[in-house]
């Protein structure tokens, strides 16, 4: 029997060559009708025998669907069957309509584009732009939607007849591929000097001059697809050192490129699981042990154990390092924590003084999309950055928002997310909100990311923290219910969003600060939580912190309260003149910040984690100062010895209605002791880690036995640690617990506008 379908389609299926995947499953089993794109996602309408519309549901739903395709719903209703229609046609898009659509996030180049790069017969031979359905630039270059070229920064460009013709061919790999263009119509490259100044400007000339001053050791800024990139030999100590100073980035570990895995193997341990993130489509920066007696140059990655790789991900890049590059230190194009760079004129007049030339081209990012960052725990894929490659793909809830959701997120590695229908949307990495230029760039991306998923948010969430400027940002918006959201509550929540569960679990939290409702710092937490409330089941017991910013900076200032804490009355500062010296040289500056903590005069009671880390990190000797967030906690974990099974000691202690507290003092005592006895830092390392392991699984316990709890949810900055987290997540399935924890959304505070809006979801 003949009839007619109307079919729904939603998920990631526009700009990844859906319509045409379609059309051509449409004229195999012989369907007449028409496809098209909607801000719903797709629509098709399919006439023919009905078990041929079903074979077809069912082929595009299988293997047949393109390979950047996620389908999340397919419906189909019966229509009127049209009599005379007999074709198949792919139609325009339906730009009106107010649903959602879905623009596709930015993906490396294919191995078919590759192959033709490479190839000297083809019109596209050595073609720094090339790409086609499979492969390229999307959200980057996307200014609105539905996702056609007048809407993207190529609508500059016009097609060549070849380009057009391709583009135009159902059959073709480029049909419809937004940004095809060849080097007779599309984008160019050219190379500057430091001023602006064009030295090249022929294609090859430019490659090969990019790839000699590289070679010679200089700073070359390089504009790829979410922005420029600074990159410098990474075999070249002084060079990397050069690019240091001039960057103002003392210490931060920097990432890097090459070509091949084969390369990367000769640096670094490369699992299969890891070659498998390396090489996909999503090509992200992977954190890898590092080998011993490397050739990479000491200041690449110093005070860590592993090195950040990623493959090349763009045509230009593959076409640099054709020319002998080996390995690349390829670190984002910005100074210090300001915004990624990624427009040409401001790269010049910013970069001006780090780079030694610029290699440009004209084909617009309309959004900078930094680099994203993956490691593994408990040997899954784990980002610890979610920006190129993965935004803006959404996290799809089981319940639908009844309303539109802005959830502001948190201050540090801020991200923010909208809620809209079933679809948690997540912006890529923002930065720290206290640069005023990272500020701006947050406003401004709320905005356009509004705009582009057609969000009207009637409630808002954000931190309960006053300071945050992203609450405060939240609070000034008129016409708006907001609801604010505990830290370490969110945190524990973006575990469930992302696992679809609405709890409650046990949720252990653990991070540098966020805001309590006692008006505490809180940063060791055990929440029984779900995602319609959480109560305090333990923590970490308090300590003083003196110095509010700075607290989190300076070593000394978590270590003097800690001792306090231990000591009490007896603590006598000149007892440890021994031990805080190497810390903190100026005497006078120990004494005030002691008074400080006595008087309680700009200190305040904490139960963070992080500090913890950095105290002990300084009193082993591994410096002061957190040059960048998490720096000594990052060196304490780096020299952890990995055979040692002892721990510390803790003890839980419980007082009638108030919650578990987990004290510490016996530890920081051990920890004296063995540091007067010169126990290795290693070994006093990993005794610390397991401490907390066990001190952690001891309060799951105690959670189990009064909340008849099993499922165990982890979250927060500290799990960002991979011997910690490893060696807990291991226990605790030893202890029969179910263990969750963040896999597509960072476990630092850039995952805190996913569990905010996941929060607000479940109020309405
Ligand atoms: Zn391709
Ligand atoms: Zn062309």
């Amino acid at each position: 029997m003949r009839k007619r379908q109307r079919i729904q389609v939603t998920g990631c299926v526009q700009g990844v060559g859906f319509r045409p995947a379609v059309y051509r499953l449409a004229c195999q089993t012989g369907l007449a009708g028409f496809v098209y794109n909607d801000t719903k996602g797709v629509t098709i309408e399919l006439q023919g025998e009905e078990g041929k519309i079903d074979e077809f549901l069912t082929l595009l739903q299988g293997d047949d669907r393109p390979r950047l395709a996620q389908i999340n719903s397919c419906k189909a209703v019966d229509t009127a069957v049209i009599e005379g229609e007999d074709k198949f046609i792919i139609k325009e898009s339906d730009a009106k309509g107010t649903a959602l659509s879905q623009v596709t996030a930015d993906m490396a180049t294919c191995g078919d584009c590759l192959s033709e790069m490479a190839d000297k017969e083809d019109f596209r031979y050595g073609y720094p732009f090339i790409n086609c359905t499979n492969c390229g630039p999307r959200y980057s270059i996307v200014k609105t939607i539905p996702y056609d070229r007048p809407k993207t920064t190529m609508s500059v460009f016009k097609m060549c007849d070849k380009c057009a013709a391709q583009y135009g061919n159902v059959t073709d790999r480029r049909f419809h591929a937004q940004p095809v263009a060849c080097a007779v119509c599309g984008p160019k490259i050219w190379l500057t000097d430091s001023k602006g100044e064009t030295i090249q400007t022929q294609t090859d000339s430019v490659i090969a001059e990019t790839a000699r001053l590289l070679l010679e050791g200089n700073i070359v800024a390089i504009k790829g697809v979410g922005g420029f990139h600074l990159a410098v030999d990474a075999l070249n100590d002084e060079a990397v050192q050069r690019l240091r100073e001039r960057k103002r980035r003392d210490h931060k570990p920097f990432a890097m490129m090459a070509d091949s895995i084969e390369k990367i193997k000769r640096y670094a341990i490369v699992s299969e699981l890891a070659e498998q993130v390396l090489k996909s489509p999503q090509s992200p920066v992977v954190l890898l042990p590092k080998k011993g007696n490397s050739s990479i140059a000491a200041s690449v990655a110093e005070g860590v154990d592993t090195f950040g790789f990623m493959l090349c991900y763009a045509p230009l890049h593959y076409l640099l390092f054709g020319q002998d590059i080996k390995v690349l230190v390829m670190t984002s194009g910005n100074i210090s924590e300001e915004p990624l760079i990624c427009k040409n004129d401001e790269a010049l007049g910013k970069l001006g003084d780090v780079a030694d030339a610029f290699l440009m081209h004209d084909r617009e990012i309309y959004r900078q999309v930094d680099d994203s960052i993956v490691h593994f725990i408990d040997e899954q894929p784990v980002l610890l950055r979610r920006a190129r490659g993965y935004v803006p793909t959404p996290i799809i809830t089981r319940e639908n928002c009844g309303e539109d959701i802005f959830a502001a997120g948190a201050d540090m590695k801020n991200t923010f997310c909208f809620g809209k229908q079933n679809q948690l949307i997540c912006s890529e990495h923002i930065g720290d909100l206290e640069d005023a230029d990272v500020y701006r760039h947050y406003i401004n991306s709320i905005e356009h990311l509004r705009g582009l998923f057609e969000v009207e948010p009637k409630i808002a969430a954000c931190d309960l923290h006053p300071g945050y400027l992203s609450t405060r940002h939240a609070l000034s918006l008129s016409n708006i219910e907001v609801i604010q959201i505990q830290h370490h509550w969110a945190h524990i929540a973006s575990v469930l969003a992302e696992h679809n569960l609405a709890g409650p679990v046990i949720g252990l939290s653990c991070d540098g600060t966020g805001y309590g409702t006692d008006g505490a710092i809180w940063g060791c937490e055990c929440l029984i939580a779900s995602l319609d409330d959480f109560e305090r089941f333990g923590h970490l017991a308090y300590y003083p912190l003196a110095g509010g910013d700075k607290a989190s900076k300076e070593a000394i200032r978590p270590l003097l309260g800690l001792l306090k804490k231990t000591y009490g009355k007896d603590f006598k500062l000149e007892e440890f003149g021994w031990l805080l010296e190497s810390i903190e040289a100026d005497a006078n500056k120990q004494q005030i910040i002691s008074e400080q903590i006595e008087k309680e005069i700009n200190t305040i009671a904490t139960s963070s984690l992080g500090r913890v880390f950095d105290a002990v990190a300084a009193m082993v000797g591994l410096g002061n100062y957190n040059h960048f967030e998490a720096q000594l906690p990052m060196a304490l974990e780096g020299i952890a010895a990995r055979d040692v099974e002892e721990h510390y000691d803790f003890e839980l202690v419980s007082g009638g209605d108030e919650p578990v507290q987990l004290d510490l003092r016996k530890m920081m005592k051990q920890i004296i002791r063995d540091i007067q006895e010169n126990t290795s830092s290693g070994v006093i390392s990993a005794k610390f880690h397991n401490c907390l392991v066990e001190g952690l699984l001891e309060t799951a316990k105690r959670a189990r036995q009064e909340k008849g709890l099993n499922t165990v949810a982890l979250s927060g900055g500290v799990f960002c640690n991979r011997y910690l987290t490893n060696r807990l997540v291991k226990v605790l399935k030893k202890n029969d617990f179910e263990v969750l924890f963040n896999l597509s959304v960072p476990s630092n505070d850039g995952g805190i506008s996913v569990g905010q809006a996941a929060i607000a979801a479940c109020r309405i």
